[in-house]
């Protein structure tokens, strides 16, 4: 059968239908607004943007900006939109939102090949039917997500993210930082953990700024139930001046090579990657603001400098163990006529869940066409995250993810600090070039 179910008319499934219907697919577009709002959703638009108005930098050598300028390259819709109804905001792309989805309704709806459905899919769609895509979100309605998790497994389709920040491993400052598992256990030759050691006064000082620190307030259908394996930090804090000292900043088995003493606590960083190319804050999952994110965690001596390639949240949000389920080009294993895409897919963001609507567009098109259209390469920001969902982090479980430079594979060793930023954007521009002229699939 010619035709792709997408359900969900948010970023990525406006995304997967346009790039289908310009491919000559017929698309059913099956949208459950206005018949049923998320708590989130406000407008019966196509494509709406459920909070800030901003799709970050437009700078091409940061990643948020190279990964626009590959979806540009490759005809999207969102990114089109954003330009259009762009509005001034300095280095963001940041946009007017009605004009934004107004001009995705606008355009999709034009399309003799797309029919929009306003009704909520309540049941997963059958082989019989043909291909599908699922992009229905953070916020998937509950008899949707009941009947993906029946089909995956209840454990393998998560409701809640809560996330620790990572930081860019050339930022930290290892004249404090020292490398060390507790008690000699672990590889600590190849760098596993660092530890940023602090002293009483420090210790006390961060919890002091961790209290007074603004947190992000949770929206109503957030209501905080923490898990206490996973309690935020400044909640930990609230518990006692001590608690945090005794729990995931504990000192316990590590020793600072420079003093020869244990230190009074710790932040342990894990690796992010097998590079070694970023660290996570082990046990640091955080509702603090962003900004005081930057500001507190870099009053930890080793952390002064330190970039930020992702910060620490908890919110709600539906999405899937990726790297268990789906294949390489964003098929459910259990289910292979269906697709995922968006943020349910497991990554984060307006920008990176639309990029994933793009290329499930784009599978769907080439298996309709009998084609194989690999991912694209990991040096290009589209193929790191299609990476990142197949891999995951190397060793902790499966969490959602930003566009940031660790995901791709790490510059050689000879790249000055300064200088990988425009490496990577200059090597992903190349290897799509050339993912673009090789594939089997005929993509632009
Ligand atoms: C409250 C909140 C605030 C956020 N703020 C930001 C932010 O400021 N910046 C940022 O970059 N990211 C933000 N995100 C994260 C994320 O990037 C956005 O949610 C983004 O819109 C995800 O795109 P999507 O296409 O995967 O899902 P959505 O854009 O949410 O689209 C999903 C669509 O599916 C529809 N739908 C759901 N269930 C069904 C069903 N059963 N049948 C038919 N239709 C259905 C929904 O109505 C919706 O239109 C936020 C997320 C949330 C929940």
């Amino acid at each position: 059968m010619n035709r792709v179910t997408v359900i969900g008319g948010g970023l990525a499934g406006s995304e997967a239908a346009w790039q289908l219907a310009r491919r000559g697919v017929a698309v059913r577009l099956i949208e459950q607004k206005p018949v049923r709002f998320s708590p989130a959703h406000q407008s019966p638009g196509l494509g709406e943007l459920v909070c800030s108005n901003s799709l970050k930098s437009k700078d091409p050598e940061s990643m948020p900006g190279l990964l626009k300028d590959e979806m540009r390259r490759l005809g999207s819709l969102i990114i089109a939109a954003a330009d259009e109804s762009a509005v001034a905001a300095g280095q963001a792309l940041a946009v007017d939102r009605d004009r934004f989805s107004a001009f995705i309704t606008d355009r999709l709806t034009a399309q003799p090949q797309v029919a929009v459905e306003r009704a909520e899919a309540a049941a997963l769609p059958q082989e019989s039917e043909g291909l599908a895509i699922i992009a229905t979100g953070p916020l998937t309605s509950d008899a949707l997500a009941r009947a993906l998790a029946e089909r995956i497994g209840e454990t393998r389709l998560y409701f809640y993210d809560s996330i620790a920040p990572i930081v860019d491993a050339g930022s930290i400052n290892r004249d404090i930082a020292f490398t060390a598992s507790r008690y000699d256990k672990g590889s600590e030759e190849q760098g596993d953990y660092l530890n940023c050691p602090l002293s009483r006064e420090e210790y006390e000082a961060f919890v002091r700024e961790l209290l007074a620190a603004r947190k992000v307030t949770p929206r109503e259908f957030e209501d905080a139930k923490y898990f206490e394996g996973c309690l935020p930090i400044e909640v930990m804090a609230e518990r006692g001046e001590r608690t945090l000292a005794f729990g995931p900043m504990k000192p316990v088995g590590l020793i600072d090579p420079r003093t020869g003493r244990r230190p009074h606590a710790v932040v342990q960083l894990r690796r992010e990657n097998r590079e070694g190319t970023s660290f996570n804050l082990v046990g640091f999952q955080t509702r603090l603001a962003w900004p005081e994110q930057s500001r507190i965690f870099r009053m930890v001596p080793g952390l002064e400098n330190a970039e930020f390639l992702r910060f620490g949240s908890i919110h709600r949000n539906t999405y899937l163990d990726s790297p268990r389920l789906l294949g390489p080009t964003l098929e459910l294993k259990a289910a292979p006529w269906i697709r995922l895409a968006g943020q349910i897919t497991g990554v984060e963001g307006y920008t990176e869940s639309s990029a994933i609507g793009l290329l499930a567009g784009l599978f769907a098109a080439a298996r309709l066409s009998g084609k194989n259209l690999p991912p694209p390469p990991p040096e290009t920001a589209l193929g790191a995250l299609c990476r990142y969902l197949r891999e995951g982090a190397s060793n902790r479980p499966f969490d959602p993810m930003n566009i940031h430079a660790g995901l791709f594979p790490a510059p050689p060793a000879d790249i000055h600090k300064s200088e990988r930023k425009s490496f990577i954007a200059r090597r992903a521009r190349e290897s799509l070039e050339e993912w673009l002229q090789t594939s089997p699939f005929p993509v632009m």
